[in-house]
Order: structure tokens, then C-alpha cells, then sequence
């Protein structure tokens, strides 16, 4: 039986458009005078402060508190314009399964567990009303490194249940290779989607426990039961 369920953000709850992509790039424009660090970075299923690194290197800034710290402040602003601004949509059956997860007689825990810093990841969710769903989760600005960020969400699932936990009681759903690999890093199940920059036939050769083309493929209860 799954007792915690975590989920990740972007290409698997919601689909931003973009936003924050774009607001990376013009965060780096704005602060650092340097729009070209993002210039050809796969962002799909990074953490922020990992690509944060990344874009300084490029531009020949160390990463420091100070340097981080100064993205973060405006990317935080230039994302909420973006989100307002972007087309974005709730990836199809995302939200039908949050409430079918609600509903389920010995409801799991919900929780995220992201590559967005918790300011970026609420102010993503909240634009489509999702924020409030959530209590607790992982984040971007927890660790660099996807895959301790798993073991951050899931120690705060063990404090919310209040008891010990097995990785197989524990279901992480994304939509990326990335996401695969840190729910493997927890001894999590994992259910993936093709709901964001990764199609089913690319998902395929990591072999999660379910493989779906959207949410919709798949009801909670037959997982978490
Ligand atoms: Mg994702």
C-alpha cells in the first residue's frame, strides 16, 4: 500500500509555458548583464540552484551565498510576471487525480518533491490553484542534488505520518529520466508521465513501475491500494 505520495511539478501537475525557463534568462539579462547564460541548458527535471550553478560558470561567476542569492530575489519577481503573462495549462488528469488521492479511504500523505526553490514552486502552483493541495514537499532550494532532495521529502513524509516507512510504500510520479532516478534513490515506486519534454518511447528504457501518456491513463486507487 502507498502511504506517500510525491509528485513533482513541471510537465507533470502543470505545464508554466515556459515561465520559468524564460525567467531564468531574463534573470540572468537583468542582474548579471548576461541573457546568454542559459543558451542551449536543458532544464527538464534540474534542480534551480543546480542550474544556477551552471548558468554562473558559464559567465565566469563563482557560485557564492551572494551571487545565488541576488538571482533568486529577482527570478522570483520576473517568474510571477511571466506566470501571469505565459499560456500555461494543468497537465491533463493532474488535478482528477489529486482528488481521487483525497478521496481514497486511508488517504496517503501528498507532498512535492522538486527541482523549484518553494518560492518558485508556489507561486508556479498557486497560478493554477494548486498550491494549496500540498503541505509539505522537497525543493529546489533544499539541495543541488535531485536526489537527496528525494530523501528530504520523504524524511518530512516520515514526520508527517509519524512513522517509520518503507520506499515501497512511497510513490513518486514526474515526468523525466531525472525524476525516475530519484525516486529509485528513495527505493520508491515510480510512475511516469508523458506529460512534459519526454515522450512515452523516450521514458520507456528507464523503467519506472507504471508508464503512462498522461494521468488520465491511470486512476490512484489502482497504484495506492
Ligand atoms: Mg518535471
Amino acid at each position: 500500500m502507498i502511504r506517500l505520495v510525491l509528485f513533482d511539478i513541471d510537465g507533470t501537475l502543470i505545464r508554466s509555458g515556459g515561465a520559468g525557463t524564460r525567467a531564468f534568462t531574463q534573470t540572468f539579462k537583468q542582474v548579471f548583464g548576461a541573457p546568454q547564460a542559459t543558451e542551449g541548458i536543458s532544464f527538464s527535471g534540474r534542480t534551480d540552484t543546480a542550474l544556477v550553478r551552471e548558468c554562473l560558470t558559464r559567465i565566469g561567476l563563482e557560485t557564492t551565498p551572494e551571487h545565488v542569492s541576488m538571482f533568486f530575489e529577482t527570478y522570483v519577481t520576473i517568474l510571477q510576471k511571466n506566470l501571469q503573462e505565459l499560456p500555461g495549462e494543468i497537465c491533463p488528469g493532474a488535478e482528477e487525480w489529486l482528488t481521487g488521492l483525497e478521496s481514497i479511504h486511508h488517504r496517503p500523505e501528498i507532498g512535492l518533491l522538486t527541482g523549484n526553490i518553494r518560492r518558485g514552486a508556489e507561486l508556479k502552483l498557486a497560478s493554477y490553484g494548486l498550491w494549496s493541495r500540498f503541505s509539505f514537499g522537497g525543493y529546489g532550494d533544499d539541495h543541488e542534488d535531485r536526489n537527496q532532495i528525494a530523501r528530504v521529502a520523504f524524511q518530512r513524509g516520515v514526520e508527517r505520518l509519524g512513522t517509520s516507512l518503507r520506499g515501497d510504500e512511497v510513490l513518486v510520479i514526474g515526468d523525466t529520466p531525472h525524476d525516475i532516478a530519484c525516486g529509485r534513490a528513495i527505493h520508491a515506486k515510480v510512475l511516469a508521465v508523458g506529460t512534459g519534454g519526454h515522450s512515452v518511447a523516450e521514458l520507456e528504457p528507464y523503467h519506472a513501475d507504471w508508464l503512462v501518456p498522461d494521468l488520465r491513463s491511470i486512476s490512484p486507487e489502482s497504484i495506492c491500494l
